[in-house]
């Protein structure tokens, strides 16, 4: 059963002067190509890249499951739940700090556990990244929504004040050296839906290191990706088919894009392009380039309101470039940004089979 998104959520904190802005991933768009907001209020043709101003990223853990719905049993680990816990988080973000390209590693991206936090729902505000299993909250957790992730972020009162600082809700200052700055991360795991530190987590149960690396992503700054193997895909099965701990390549470049190593730039390429229909550019289209030898969906992106994409940190290849509208939203037939149908072959599908398939039965929702 797939599930349907909930209603993305922004809430603007402040006016005028650089003030902490929160908003659900899921309002945000594809992985390494983020427009900043939802497709009705894009301002800009540029997209604006909201990261960290420098890593490692630090997060605190609150490991009280106040409900159980954690298990460590037949996992392999044998030290204390909260120890699992913290393990399997920080097995994610060693994914996200080892991704490679082609083989080489092409990102600074890096996160550091940062001790213990009793905070059971997020604070946006706090500069605190806390991930924690106690958000009891009910509004927070939507049908089918398995985890989620607060991302705020702040922008420069005015391109020419960068480099900026701005305010914690403690008081303390920041300085963010770029014009948007990811501020404060918050995860949440839902504490109806049950899960175990296995990898091959019993029927029924999520891995928790599966669902932890597509957050880790979000915190980190990624947003979806419209590829279904990819990591950063919205959807998850509960099945151990479904489980996600490797990267595709999408997720990959998406995130060397955000934090680059000196050879990012020069180890990969670029393709432009845009999407007309009948002489008008397209916007939000998804524009997929694949593999021309196995067909494999390998890198994606959306077109800005003119109908102009660029896709970043392409592997050295040749390609075919595929623009398709998304999805359209069965509920309410209004093309939803999130509602793409999860893109893995192009054309040449028959060859498309070294890659994983797309989880078979979509059973939950990430955010
Ligand atoms: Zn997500």
């Amino acid at each position: 059963m797939r599930i349907k998104r909930r209603a993305g959520r922004k809430i603007q904190i402040a006016a005028g002067v650089a003030a902490l802005a929160v908003m659900f991933s899921a309002v945000l768009t594809f992985g390494y190509n983020p427009f900043q907001d939802n497709l009705g209020t894009v301002t800009s043709p540029i997209p604006v890249v909201a990261h960290w101003n420098s890593m490692p990223l630090a997060w605190l853990l609150n490991p009280d499951t106040p409900n159980s719905n954690v298990s460590n049993s037949n996992s392999g680990c044998n030290d204390t739940l909260a120890t699992c816990i913290q393990n399997s988080l920080k097995a994610g973000f060693t994914t996200w700090s080892s991704a490679t390209v082609t083989g080489q590693s092409l990102t600074t991206a890096s996160a550091q556990y940062a001790g213990t936090s009793t905070l059971t729902t997020p604070v946006y505000n706090d500069c605190q990244n806390v991930i924690g299993f106690s958000d009891t909250n009910s509004g927070d957790f939507s049908t089918g929504t398995i985890a989620f992730t607060q991302v705020a972020t702040v922008t420069a009162p005015s391109p020419t004040s960068v480099p900026f600082t701005y305010q914690c809700g403690d008081g303390s200052s920041r300085t963010c050296n770029y014009q948007d700055c990811i501020g404060d991360a918050d995860m949440e795991f839902n504490p109806s839906v049950n899960f175990s530190i296995s990898l091959t987590p019993p029927s029924g149960t999520f891995s928790l290191q599966s669902v932890a690396t597509h957050e880790e992503g979000h915190m980190l700054g990624l947003d979806h990706s419209g590829i279904a193997h990819a990591v950063m895909f919205p959807y998850g099965d509960s099945t151990a088919a479904g489980q996600q701990t490797v990267l595709a390549t999408d997720d990959a470049v998406g995130i060397s894009f955000m934090y680059p190593s000196a050879n990012f730039s020069t180890a990969t390429g670029t393709i432009s392009g845009q999407v007309f229909v009948s002489g008008s550019g397209v916007f939000g289209a998804h524009v997929v380039a694949m593999d021309a030898n196995t067909g494999n969906a390998v890198v994606d992106g959306l077109t800005s309101p003119d109908g102009s994409y660029s896709l970043v940190g392409v592997p050295p290849g040749y390609y075919y470039v595929l623009a398709l509208p998304l999805a359209p939203d069965s509920n309410t037939g209004v093309l939803s940004i999130d509602n793409f149908s999860g893109w893995d072959c192009g054309f040449a599908a028959s060859t498309c089979s070294n890659i994983p398939q797309n989880p078979a039965n979509y059973t939950g929702r990430y955010h």
